[in-house]
């Protein structure tokens, strides 16, 4: 069995040799279990020595495959290329921070012996702030009403996947890619275990506000049609308020005559509904803007360096 770890770097030079000891035990540990380990690092572009560090790693242990990107793509992006170059029989997705503890492998080997083909680690929440808790509790609340598949809080990437989940994964070739929700929806028997939160060991997360903010839209807008729909009904029941409102005013303006007051009325109706309409209009532009970028049908990422033979990357190529 081979078993392949995957783990996409941006900025990770302190860590990384770190991160490929603590691995080296893992495949230790795991060789007289009959697991062959192969590591698939994915340098997104860093702009500190990652890619040295990489280089020297591939020089040092035959079994890492690296793939250097020629500018910072994205994590998304280095999860893809990631798990195409991938071989193993079975893929684990991990973070290179250290904040994704190797040892769980070996608890989702077993779960995974138990024949599920997603063993999924959820973290918990130990760590954050409470207002980045009460946040993102909000938002998988809301994100699970609005979209088809479910998301659930704590769980991301780190998980093991079997061949044909990746395969899976790998068929789907949009561009905005949302990884989260992608895994929900490819499906197959899943389980999921909690593990402790731990804090990034060095360097610094690369998430901002605004970062996580744009993540959150991606996540509802990337799985359903469902806010054009709610736009739709907006509009629709806004017209029908105006409609009534229209009728009443001209009835009362019949039988009491015309009166001038309602100025506050008119301005609070016309500003209301322009923020109305801005909202919608933003909402389909959110998805004309992704029909754009899928339509251009461009590469998720380029290759700048790797050890990778390209015909074991062929697939680099196709959109
Ligand atoms: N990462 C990446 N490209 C990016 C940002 C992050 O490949 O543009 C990698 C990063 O090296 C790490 C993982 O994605 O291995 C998670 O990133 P980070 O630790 O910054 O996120 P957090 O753990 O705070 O969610
Ligand atoms: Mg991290």
């Amino acid at each position: 069995m081979l078993l392949s770890i995957v783990a996409p770097c941006f900025n990770e030079e302190d860590v990384l040799d770190r991160f490929h000891e603590r691995l080296q035990r893992l495949a230790e540990d795991l060789l007289p279990l009959g697991h062959d380990l192969e590591f698939v690092y994915v340098d997104d572009g860093s702009r500190d020595r990652t890619l040295t560090v990489l280089e020297r790693l591939a020089a040092l242990d035959a079994r890492v495959r690296y793939v250097s990107f020629s500018r910072n793509f994205g994590k998304e992006a280095a999860l893809l290329a990631g798990l195409r170059t991938a071989s193993g029989d079975c893929v684990v997705v991990m973070d290179a921070d250290l904040q994704h503890p190797p040892d769980l492998v070996k608890r989702m080997i077993e779960l995974r012996a138990q024949g599920y083909d997603q063993v999924i680690a959820r973290r918990t929440r130990t760590g954050d702030g409470l207002a980045r808790t009460l946040a993102a509790r909000l938002y998988y609340r809301l994100v699970n009403r609005l979209t088809d598949v479910e998301l659930v809080d704590g769980v991301g990437d780190f998980r093991m996947m079997s061949r044909r989940v990746v395969d899976a994964v790998l068929g789907l070739a949009e561009y905005n890619r949302f990884s989260k929700g992608l895994f929900a929806w490819v499906g197959f028997p899943a389980t999921t275990f909690t593990y402790e939160n731990a804090a990034r060991e060095a360097g610094r997360s690369s998430w901002t506000f605004r970062g996580l903010l744009d993540y959150g839209l991606d996540g509802v807008l990337s799985f359903n049609n469902r806010p054009l729909r709610a736009a739709l009904y907006l509009g629709m029941g806004l017209l029908l308020c105006a409609g009534l409102y229209t009728g009443w005013i001209v009835v009362a303006a019949l039988v009491h005559g015309v009166q001038t007051p309602g100025y506050v009325t008119i301005v609070t109706a016309l500003t209301g509904l322009a923020g109305v309409q801005m909202v919608m209009l933003g909402v389909i532009g959110e998805y004309t803007g992704r029909i754009y970028y899928e339509v251009k049908g461009r590469p998720h990422f380029l290759v700048k360096a790797s050890n990778v033979h390209p015909a074991d990357r062929a697939k680099d190529l196709i959109p």
